[in-house]
């Protein structure tokens, strides 16, 4: 789970036996997985008078808000409610940061105090609590014997286990040979009923286990989705992303076999654009069949820039409250971008600093910092030459290194 990654952001205890080279390599994959939680945020300022952000990690203080009703940005986590039993969220969407409002019981926020008593368009689900999944356990589990990787569900943004989603044991979630997931967003057999107008597209938006993308599909056809689909011809396959079972598709009732016929000539109809502008060609309040067994989906790669947005549907999004689907600064995937970005960009300022640095000094401090540099080359050339190359390097080594160093400055000076 995710959550890892907020770990690294505050966890610098390091194990002893790494070699050098897969410590900096272990600092670097830390700093990154970090900076990617945190959207690249430096965790300095309360993100309160930004408003509503579209994502952002969050935190609940359960010593300060033990019914876990409320949540709090990065810089408070760490400002505010050090040593504190704190929840780590991962990213939230659309939401404002509560620390000290009337939620707080009298604990002022150190950042920003000035808040309004409530943030009336946050909303906080069981994770809050720490509880996860349809099982409401907490991450990780101090029962469980193995932590079990979870996935978050796009719309309701809990955490699931994956035996905990409702799949037969014969479905899969789509993932390749080494197990890295081959979809893009999730949605939660809770929540996919909300989304059953994903079935009136074509199948391309569905992951599967061989690697499909929507975007391509519908980047290689200029008139979107239309004659990249074939009617009948995938419908038994993938209905909902995961394969159709076909001993129960034996047991169904005739009557439910007709009703999946015509939902499958109605999505054979997409091609042709009867309702104006409208990818779907047909109402998207147009009832899917809700006969079929509650599964829940694995979308592909780009699933998200093929949904319509016409008029109709983007009312219908705004109605059932998943109008973020369309707003591409809602994704995982934008969101992990963006703090590669500003990550980028706080290194260039951190070289350009360091060399600016190095070009203020005069001519004699220069040179000291040179000779210290080729000192501390000198020293830990000869630490190299002397151990034992089989074992590991530990922090005393590293401490005795600094020591020698500073005993012959002492020398010198
Ligand atoms: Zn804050
Ligand atoms: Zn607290
Ligand atoms: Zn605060
Ligand atoms: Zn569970
Ligand atoms: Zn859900
Ligand atoms: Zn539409």
């Amino acid at each position: 789970m995710a959550a890892d990654g907020a770990d690294a952001a505050f966890d610098d205890e390091v194990e002893p036996t790494v070699t050098i080279s897969e410590y900096m390599d272990g600092i670097e994959a830390e700093e990154l997985e970090a900076d990617l939680v945190l959207g690249g945020d430096d965790g300095d300022e309360c993100t309160y008078g930004a408003g509503y952000l579209k994502r952002q990690a969050v935190f609940s203080c359960l010593t300060c808000v033990p019914d876990g009703a409320a949540g709090v940005c990065t810089a408070c986590c760490l400002a505010c409610h050090d040593g504190h039993e704190v929840v780590e969220l991962w990213t939230k969407r659309n939401f404002r940061c509560d620390c000290g409002n009337s939620k707080f019981g009298g604990h002022l926020c150190k950042l920003n105090p000035e808040k309004d008593p409530e943030n009336s368009a946050n909303s906080y689900n069981q994770n809050f609590k720490g509880a996860y999944c349809t099982c409401s356990r907490p991450y990780p589990d101090p029962e469980a014997k193995e932590q079990v990787e979870m996935i978050q569900c796009c719309i309701c943004e809990d955490w699931f286990h994956e035996d905990h989603i409702g799949l037969d044991s014969a479905e899969k979630i789509p993932c390749d040979e080494e197990g890295e997931a081959l979809y893009e967003d999730f949605i939660c057999h809770k929540c996919s009923p909300v989304c059953s107008f994903l079935k009136l597209y074509p199948d391309t938006i569905w992951a599967s286990s061989k690697q499909t993308s929507a975007s391509e599909a519908v980047t290689a056809d200029s008139n979107g989705m239309e004659g990249g689909y074939s009617g009948h011809a995938n419908t038994e396959k993938n209905e909902n992303g995961a394969r159709v079972d076909h001993q129960s598709a034996e047991n169904t009732s005739v009557e439910n076999n007709c009703t999946k016929d015509i939902a499958a000539s109605e999505k054979s109809n997409l091609g042709d654009n009867s309702a104006g502008n409208c990818k779907l060609g047909l109402d998207i309040n147009t009832k899917s069949d809700d006969s079929e067994k509650i599964m829940p989906f694995f979308l592909s790669k780009g699933w998200r820039e093929t949904l319509c947005r016409c008029g109709a549907c983007t009312n219908f999004y705004e109605q059932r409250g998943i109008a973020h689907l369309t707003d591409k600064e809602d994704s995982i995937e934008e969101y992990e971008k963006m703090a590669k970005e500003k990550r980028q960009k706080k290194l260039e300022q951190q070289e350009g600093a360091e060399a600016n640095f190095i070009n203020s000094l005069n001519h004699v401090q220069k040179i000291e910092i040179l000779s210290g540099i080729s000192d501390m080359k000198n020293e830990f050339q000869s630490f190299l030459e002397s151990r034992d190359p089989s074992k590991p390097v530990t922090s005393d080594d590293v401490q005795s290194i600094f020591k020698n160093l500073a005993k012959k400055k002492q020398r010198l000076s």
